[in-house]
């Protein structure tokens, strides 16, 4: 049995934490392969390490004096060291890194360091062998992931007897510079190092005990959930979610790899399990209420629409030309709905509204704006009747107008479109519903 460890910024933020993170993986033997991310945030105002350093970054790639901002991101890694009592500096790196600034490495570059020195921080601090990312993660010269070489290479490295550290968040293009993935990085390496080493296990620990049924800043101290399948936790990640990268599904979910979130500040609880299929059932009939605010929806009618053939793709291709992707597209027989970004959209509107009328000739466009879609997710919901009417009448004694309907065919999800002003309305009268009342 073996585990992959990835921790998280704030887990890492202060010796006190490292000496959480240590005791964790001391106890158990499995918890063979660490991934760490850079210090995160020590208090609310604090800022991350990876931050500092984009900052001093961006000063010497303009031609200005660096020196303060790279000291003050030296001395938050210093005060990690003497914290745990360690035995050795980081000047060596720091002069490496300085010299490399001024060559201007790159931001990528410049971001990585807070990985990879916090990875040889951890090494000292647990006895065992650090692995460069960039000698076992790799992109094409496209920038893009290379999962196959990645593979091979990590789990030829990581083949060992003895426990490795293996920093998040980059890896290295094959004219050797550093590229990272996208910000929150980390969770994907600690995926890509489970599926190379087969882990039985991807536990995330960062500083909350899992996944929520909603939102807390919405609803007061909200269930945790126990148990979620991958494909819940998709419908529910791409409308906000934030505990994990969604990107970091991918490489564990092709391996039946579960995903443990656990809370380093907490460790004696359970956290959320991530599953490819379970027969556990969720404690009620939804596992989780998720959302985002700030959509548009552009409404194209057109009468004989659903005798067109290929009227669809040419209203989307409106959309495609013009760099923009689309959430839902709930349609009627002679009218389509297109819901989009209101951020992405608003600058393109004209744009697109032309490709439509350009590609579609469509009878009229009307647009609406500040909308909210509401995800209601449940594997639940397959086999329990009166779902859909349940929502709809909390929905109604709560005032709430619903502006779109949309059930994925997997029965697995509800989508609801309401206005921005009834978002926290909406979502509080669905989990009371069915968390609350359990009516
Ligand atoms: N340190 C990186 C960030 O702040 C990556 C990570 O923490 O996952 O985005």
């Amino acid at each position: 049995m073996s585990k992959v460890v990835k921790f998280g910024g704030s887990s890492l933020a202060s010796a006190e934490q490292f000496r959480k993170v240590g005791k964790i993986i001391f106890e158990d033997e499995e918890r063979k392969y660490v991934v760490p991310s850079a210090p995160g945030k020590r208090f609310a105002k604090d800022v991350k390490v990876t931050d500092m350093l984009y900052a001093c970054y961006a000063k010497a790639d303009a031609g200005e004096d660096f020196g303060l901002e790279l000291d003050q991101i030296k001395e938050r890694y210093e005060e990690i060291i003497t914290g745990l009592g360690l035995d050795f500096d980081l000047d060596g790196e720091f002069a490496k890194i300085r010299e490399c600034f001024e060559k201007k490495a790159g931001s990528d570059y410049a971001a990585s360091r807070g990985e990879y020195l916090n990875g040889i921080i951890m090494a000292h601090y647990l006895d065992c062998e650090f692995v460069d990312a960039a000698d076992v993660i790799f992109f094409n010269a496209a920038g893009e992931f290379d999962a196959q070489a990645t593979n091979d290479a990590l789990s030829r490295r990581l083949s060992g007897p003895g426990r490795a550290v293996v920093p998040g968040f980059y890896g290295s293009k094959p004219d050797g510079s550093v590229k990272t993935f996208s910000r929150g990085g980390s969770d994907i390496t600690g995926s890509i190092v489970a599926k190379a080493v087969g882990a039985d296990v991807y536990e995330n620990w960062t500083d909350v005990s899992g996944f929520l049924i909603a939102d807390p800043r919405i609803i007061k101290n909200p269930q945790g959930i126990d148990t979620i399948t991958y494909r819940e936790l998709r419908e529910l990640s791409y409308m906000g979610a934030t505990v994990l990268h969604e990107e970091s599904i991918f490489p564990v979910r092709q391996e039946g790899i579960p995903i443990n979130i656990r809370n380093t500040n907490a460790p004696q609880e359970r956290g959320t399990w991530i599953v490819g299929s379970t027969c556990q059932k969720s404690k009620y009939v939804i596992t989780g209420i998720a959302g985002k605010k700030g959509f548009c929806a552009i409404n194209i009618e057109k009468d004989m629409m659903n005798a067109e053939i290929g009227f669809g793709r040419k209203v989307l291709q409106a959309f495609e030309e013009n760099g923009i992707s689309f959430e839902h597209v709930p349609s009627g027989i002679d009218t389509m709905t297109v819901f989009v970004h209101q951020d992405e959209f608003m600058h393109k509107e004209q744009k697109v509204v032309a490709g439509i009328h350009r590609l579609a000739n469509p009878d009229s466009i009307d647009i609406e704006s500040d909308l909210a879609l509401i995800a209601v997710v449940g594997r639940g919901m397959k086999s329990t009747r009166g779902t859909a009417g349940r929502i709809f009448s909390a929905l109604a004694h709560s005032n709430v107008n619903v502006r779109m309907i949309d059930q994925g065919s997997s029965e697995l999800n509800i989508i609801i479109g309401v206005s921005d002003d009834d978002f926290e309305t909406a979502i509080k009268a669905i989990y009371d519903i069915f968390v609350v009342t359990k009516l």
